[in-house]
């Protein structure tokens, strides 16, 4: 019953979206800025949770969906398609109930004295306006953070980065293309080795999953159905420090490059990429002994994975607030996600410089907190205004008996307020990190397992997969994952371009 209740309902909401109503002047504009690739794991918890009928709601994104950012590298070679890890953001918002406005808008200002958003469409089709602002009470800044080039020349002209839907488009493209390049009739041997060399640079979660998943790829199918590239082909992983996947235990990092050696992925460690050109990178090599001399490595596809850089919409906004002047890799918040120096915006995610990593599961909680914290806030307001009410009817009770009951009425509404107003600080609840290394086998280190537990093998990858698939945005999405899994099992990849 329970079963077909919960299916009959999910039909119900899908064709029956709750109805919109119009901006309630009495209420607060609360702004909830989503980033670029519409990843927004603060946002959408904060969504999902956030009682909407308390504050008129307005949802700027670039994009009008969310991602599932940790199967983006399974995208990429077409083990999973993009869609399945998008989640519409209007069907999330059609289900809540009171005012959410969506603007699909980049925030590319957001001016703090007055209290203003600026947006800009960057989409093709433009209509009369395509600049505006938008007021708000209340702000949310949650525009995650750009990919890292540390001003390296090149990176930005010649990589494929590994954050938007499109990026893995273009990196699924540009395999195949290397791939077609390289077997094209006369081909030189230097260059078919340099067009089928996949070079990964940033040894974090991103490229160690990428390599895995483009090693997986070779393997299971371009081998197969293309023969003649299977002596060529070749997967490396760059990276400046000593060791791949520091956040991990050092268990976990020697399991991770000897499953690398035995997938024949090469890694190169303490190789800092120093300059990128159309064809080639240029990295300074330190030597055992401690020398250092410049390698120069061709490539035919290069992934730019090497972590997070501040957003310029995000840097504007620090240096407009005085206290924001000694922070550097993001908004500094307080432990209740409110900007220093603000009193009214708060950051969530990568943009947020808080005690933490900035991975999705931080990001996750975060949201989830403001949502409690602005649906107690609300609450709050509301005692407060019924407590204002409560005095004035006190002061003009006809009898003794009237002015006792309003004042145990009283008591009662500054007892709610009490427990409402005992929200805690922020704090993260660190569930454990994962990260697929290829071969069906994957890494975990889970702190909620008697004390820490390290794990690496295939029962971690199928613990890998479910987890992964609990976290999907919706049913909708877990559904179409586990689709693209059956049938690439059955059927393969597709190989066209
Ligand atoms: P990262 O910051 O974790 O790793 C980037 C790596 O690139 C670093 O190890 C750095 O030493 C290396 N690097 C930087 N410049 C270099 C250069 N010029 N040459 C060679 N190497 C260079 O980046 P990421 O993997 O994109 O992850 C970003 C954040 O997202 C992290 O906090 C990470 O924990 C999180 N994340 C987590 C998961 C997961 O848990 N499965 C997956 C993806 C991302």
């Amino acid at each position: 019953v329970g079963l077909t209740g919960w299916l009959a309902y999910s039909i119900y909401t899908l064709g029956h979206p709750v109805e919109q109503v119009e901006p309630d002047p009495d209420k607060k504009t609360l702004v909830i800025l989503v980033p670029l690739p519409g990843t927004g794991w603060g946002a959408i918890s904060l969504l999902k949770k956030l009682d909407t009928e308390n504050y008129n709601v307005v949802v700027i994104s670039p994009r009008n969906f969310f991602l599932f950012t940790p199967l983006l590298p399974s995208c990429t070679t077409g083990l999973i398609e993009h869609r399945s890890v998008m989640e519409p953001i209007r069907n999330i918002i059609r289900q809540k109930k009171g005012v959410v406005k969506y603007y699909e808008a980049e925030a590319t200002k957001v001016d703090f004295e007055n209290r203003l958003v600026h947006i800009s469409d960057d989409s093709e089709i433009k209509g009369e306006v395509s600049n505006t602002v938008v007021p708000f009470d209340m702000l949310v800044v949650g525009v995650g953070a750009e990919n890292a080039t540390f001003g390296i020349p090149g990176v930005k002209e010649h990589s494929c980065f590994l954050k938007e839907v499109g990026d893995a488009q273009q990196i699924r493209k540009r395999i195949m293309d290397c791939v077609e390049t390289a077997l094209f009739k006369d081909q030189t041997e230097d260059e078919v080795k340099r067009l089928l060399h996949m070079v990964v640079v940033g040894g974090g979660p991103t490229g160690v999953e990428f390599a895995g998943e483009l090693q997986d790829f070779f393997e299971e199918d371009l081998k197969k159905w293309i023969p003649e590239i299977k002596d060529n082909f070749h997967v490396t992983l760059v990276e400046a420090l000593p060791n791949v996947l520091p956040m991990f235990s050092k268990q976990l990092i020697d399991y991770t490059e000897s499953t690398f050696k035995e997938e024949k992925i090469t890694v190169r460690t303490k190789t800092m990429v120093k300059k990128v050109t159309d064809n080639s990178i240029e990295a300074e090599v330190t030597k055992p002994d401690g020398s250092k001399e410049i390698e120069t490595i061709p490539y035919g596809l290069l992934v730019w994975a090497t972590g997070n850089a501040v957003r310029s919409v995000v840097r504007d906004l620090m240096n407009q607030i005085p206290a924001q002047k000694s922070s550097r890799r993001g908004l500094a918040v307080n432990e209740y996600l409110v900007v220093n120096g603000t009193e009214n915006i708060w950051a969530v995610g990568d943009c947020a410089i808080t005690n933490y990593a900035p991975t999705a599961q931080v990001a996750n909680q975060e949201g989830a907190f403001l949502a409690r914290l602005f649906n107690t806030m609300a609450k709050t307001d509301d005692i407060e205004r019924e407590l204002k009410k409560l005095s004035a009817a006190q002061a003009v009770a006809k009898n003794e008996e009237e002015r006792n009951k309003v004042f145990d009425e009283i008591k009662e509404r500054q007892k709610q307020l009490r427990r409402t107003k005992q929200i805690g600080p922020f704090q993260y609840s660190h569930q454990g990190s994962l990260a697929y290394i290829g071969k069906e086998r994957a890494v975990a280190d889970i702190s909620w397992v008697s004390g820490n537990f390290a794990s690496g093998g295939t029962m971690t990858y199928l613990f890998w997969r479910s987890a992964y698939l609990s976290m999907c945005f919706s049913t909708r999405n877990r559904c179409l994952v586990a689709f693209d899994w059956i049938k690439t099992k059955i059927f393969g990849r597709d190989v066209s371009r």
